[in-house]
């Protein structure tokens, strides 16, 4: 399957020419292909030795704090930074903060700010339809076999897509902003920190080099796995299995077990009703640790004007 995915030519799609979405090269798509699956495969790599290596070992205390803190501040950056701030602009922040969240999005590998904030809005201008990046209801195979493809498309597939989502018609208020498009340059480098620092902050708590392994393989390689597939499964999961307590054009879900490594991002059904609310969980109970750290922001003085839909808009737009 990786040769497949490697060699496998771009495939012009003449069916349908689709606005905002552009063919990449052949050589553009085996590079970026390749790049992808370093990204997806070495974490899954470490996941399983983590499993096999150390089964019934358990995971230092050192190693735990540093994966968590990795984790806690990776994620947030993805849905309180690219995805509630940068995509949907659901509340305005201070310059400083604007950094440390698109440096914290950056650190999540899910892509450079600008691509990854075009290729969300893409999804929800054609959600659920042709031109969506990563539904899980397009591909037409009938029955289970069709359902894998479309949940393994949603998931993951997408990714090694040959095409790419044009940015100067989904972000160009992102490419002009001089201090976003400086961190979306450098990327690659924030690739090279968001791995390096758990086993530097391994080597410096433990002064052992098997400290720092183990802090590489938790803090950085089993971290950046979850995160990946939390964020994954809110595209293929969440469009597919679970309640639609809002009628919306599309097929997105509320996933409650989700909802807490997601840090609320499973909340898809209230966030495609309301997609510029910075609040993805709604009800008091719908716990979503995006929101409480807006919240905080917010107390702190570093947030403002923080948009959330009015009761009587909720109402209006209730299922059943
Ligand atoms: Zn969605
Ligand atoms: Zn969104």
């Amino acid at each position: 399957m990786t040769t497949d995915l490697l060699e496998r030519r771009p495939e012009p799609r003449p069916e349908r020419r689709i606005e905002g979405v552009v063919p990449i090269s052949a050589r553009e798509l085996r590079f970026q292909r390749r790049i992808t699956l370093l990204m997806t495969i070495a974490p899954l790599g470490a996941v399983l030795w983590a499993i096999t290596a150390l089964w019934g070992r358990g995971i230092s205390a050192t190693d735990f704090w540093i994966m968590t803190s990795f984790y806690v501040f990776t994620v947030t950056g993805v849905t309180v930074g690219l995805h509630r701030y940068f995509t949907h602009k659901s509340f305005r922040a201070v310059q400083p903060l604007r950094w440390l969240l698109a440096v914290a999005g950056s650190m999540a590998v899910e892509g450079d700010v600008i691509s990854w904030v075009a290729a969300h809005r893409r999804h929800h201008a054609y959600a659920d339809k042709a031109g969506d990046p990563h539904s899980p209801h397009l591909i037409q195979t009938p029955g289970f076999k069709g359902t894998l493809q479309n949940l393994w498309h949603a998931h993951m597939g997408w990714l090694f897509d040959p095409e790419k989502t044009d940015r100067e018609r989904w972000a160009p208020d992102l490419l002009k902003d001089p201090m976003i498009s400086g961190i979306s340059r450098r990327f690659p480098m924030l690739v090279i920190l968001t791995f390096t620092l758990p086993p530097l902050l391994g080597l410096t708590i433990t002064g052992t080099f098997h400290g720092m392994w183990t802090a590489f393989v938790w803090g950085s390689l089993v971290r950046v796995f979850v995160l990946h597939h939390m964020t994954w499964s809110i595209n293929s999961i969440c469009h597919f299995y679970g309640r639609r307590p809002y009628d919306t054009d599309e097929e997105s879900r509320n996933v409650w077990p989700l909802s807490l490594l997601s840090f609320g991002e499973s909340w898809h059904n209230n966030h495609h009703a309301f997609p510029s609310s910075a609040y993805l969980g709604l009800e008091w109970w719908q716990v979503d640790f995006g929101r409480y750290t807006i919240r905080s922001l917010q107390w702190l003085g570093l947030v403002r004007d923080v948009r959330r839909p009015t009761v009587e808009q909720r109402k209006a737009k209730r299922s059943g």
